[in-house]
């Protein structure tokens, strides 16, 4: 009993074991997966940002395209006349600032001071001499300190004349370059050497942010770019972990309970028993049986042991009531007659040698048995007598008549197993008419301690003589009870008295080394 509930326990333990790292795989892989999804999500966020910006200044500065377009016919006409329509089209353009025509190299003529006298070149080389489009500047006029964005267009490749714009670029970056938190936390807009951060007045080279990823985009329509800074999507996707924690717990125990439950058929002990017999790893024991008389080993019991290295030992007393449970226990029949017959050579060939194997009454429907004896022993012509014992763990009642009737005209003898426990009827004794009786250890071990059941022990011996029945007495442990057995005219004793189950390989050197004296 101890064997049965070490092997369930270690089969529950190996399930738990399975389930829990299943469970602890869902678990990392879904948060995994909700971490990558979540960076991808924050860097798609991120580059959306940028070019959305992008998008936004590039349809600001668009029309300022078209403006200037309009304005060149303006370059080279004097201040005076020009002057109005000047402030005319500043008025239609929310966001320029003013407009100074160029020619010849001079800003002759402002939309806000009218005419003026500044070399163009001087004043911005950038636009003049490095021919750029646009840049970056502080306002030293108007709004002194202010940032604004020059825009030029010229009106020929020499670049001496042309139509500049100064546009209210700290008015447009205010909105366009709010930073998104968290994933956005600093955004800048470029051209050139110079940049403009949201929230600084100033243009400035902007500074990389220790600890922040960066991320630029840039206009392909105009020369300036969108620098953004925030923390690593990778962090940001950390921190928002523990919110999918709770889904990947569900999860993670949903998927270990089911792999519970579906292992609950693939890790049990039926299911390793059909694996066992496909990979061979029963052995087939016998237990020699002793005439009592003469002492002589007149034949053995076959008993099925079962070794693997997933549980080491598994006792018969579970897996047997378990491969009868699971229909298994024909094949278990098959494997120990298939077995035997192919050690035949090892055991004494006389007809007067018992082989007793033990068969389940379920084993007995649609004469299954004797399909099975058809194929796996008979054939194999053996000259020992088999006797087949039935236990009583079934309703013996269902044993088909007509089979025993079938298996006795064929020379088998049967015997009814653990006799005095379990289902026990005396309406068997006349159903089945078995040839043995055999008293089951318990009563064995009554002999000389437990009054009561050393009394059924005596009703069935006297029972079975009177029957005439043969009688064969299992778990004989001492010499006492063999005595008081031999005695009592009990014909076979069975028992650690005599021999322990032995592998079937071992048995000619076992009956070699103990013929009685005497004996033949
Ligand atoms: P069983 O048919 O009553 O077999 C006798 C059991 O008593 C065996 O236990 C044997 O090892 C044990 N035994 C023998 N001598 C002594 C003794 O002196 N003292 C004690 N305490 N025990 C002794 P085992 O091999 O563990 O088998 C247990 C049961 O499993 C068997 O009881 C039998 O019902 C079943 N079994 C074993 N092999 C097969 C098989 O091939 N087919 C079927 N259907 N059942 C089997
Ligand atoms: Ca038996
Ligand atoms: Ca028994």
């Amino acid at each position: 009993m101890q064997v049965s509930q070490e092997a369930t326990g270690a089969f529950r333990r190996r399930r738990l074991l399975i389930a829990v790292v299943v469970a602890a795989l869902v678990l990392i892989l879904t948060l995994a997966l909700r971490f990558i999804v979540e960076k991808n999500h924050i860097e798609k966020l991120s580059h959306t940002f940028a070019s959305k910006a992008i998008q936004r200044f590039d349809r600001l500065f668009s029309p300022l395209d078209v403006a200037a377009n309009n304005t060149q016919g303006l370059v080279g006409l004097p201040c005076d006349q020009v002057r109005f329509p000047l402030v005319e089209k500043l008025a239609s353009l929310q966001t320029v600032r003013s407009i100074i025509l160029v020619d010849r190299d001079n800003m002759y003529c402002s939309s806000i001071y009218g005419s003026t006298n500044l070399a163009f070149s001087a004043t911005y080389p950038e636009l003049a001499v490095n021919n750029q489009r646009m840049l970056l500047s502080t306002d030293d006029h108007l709004l002194k300190g202010s940032p604004v964005l020059l825009l030029w267009t010229p009106l020929e490749a020499g670049n001496r004349a042309g139509i500049l714009q100064l546009v209210n670029i700290e008015l447009m970056s205010n909105y366009l370059l709010e930073p998104e938190l968290p994933w956005v936390e600093r955004v800048i807009f470029n051209v050139g050497e110079h940049s403009l951060e949201y929230g600084n007045p100033l243009i400035e080279k902007a500074l990389p942010s220790e600890d922040e990823v960066s991320y630029q985009d840039a206009s392909l329509r105009y020369p300036f770019s969108v620098t953004l800074y925030g923390p690593a999507p990778a962090r940001l996707a950390l921190l928002a972990l523990p919110e999918q924690l709770p889904l990947a717990l569900l999860l993670s125990l949903l998927s270990g309970y089911i792999v519970w439950l579906a292992t609950a058929n693939r890790m049990s002990l039926a299911w390793q028993i059909s694996y066992g017999i496909n990979a061979r790893e029963f052995m087939v024991y016998c237990q020699p049986l002793i005439n009592a008389r003469s002492g002589e080993c007149e034949g053995i019991e076959l008993l099925l042991r079962w070794h693997n290295d997933r549980q080491g030992w598994v006792s018969p007393d579970l897996f047997i009531p378990l491969a009868e449970r699971h229909n298994l226990i024909a094949p278990l029949t098959r494997y120990v007659l298939t077995e035997v017959v192919s050690q035949l050579p090892l055991l004494p060939a006389r007809s007067d040698f018992h082989i007793a194997i033990n068969v389940a009454s379920s084993h007995f429907h649609d004469r299954q048995i004797v399909t099975d004896l058809k194929q796996l022993w008979w054939p194999a012509n053996p000259a020992p007598q088999l006797i087949v014992e039935l236990t009583e763990r079934d309703a013996l009642p269902e044993v088909d008549q007509r089979v025993v009737a079938q298996l006795r005209q064929n020379g088998v003898k049967l015997a009814i197993d653990d006799f005095g426990t379990g289902h026990s009827s005396l309406s068997y004794l006349k159903t089945l008419s078995p040839d043995v009786l055999k008293i089951d250890k318990v009563f064995t071990a009554a002999i000389g301690t437990d009054a009561i059941n050393a009394t059924v022990t005596d009703m069935v011996i006297s029972l079975a003589q009177r029957l005439n029945i043969s009688l064969v007495a299992e778990g004989v442990e001492t010499a006492a009870q063999a005595a008081y057995l031999r005695e009592k005219g009990v014909d076979v004793l069975q028992g650690y008295l005599f021999a322990r189950p032995m592998p079937l390989e071992s048995f000619p050197q076992w009956l070699s080394e103990h013929q009685p004296p005497g004996g033949g």
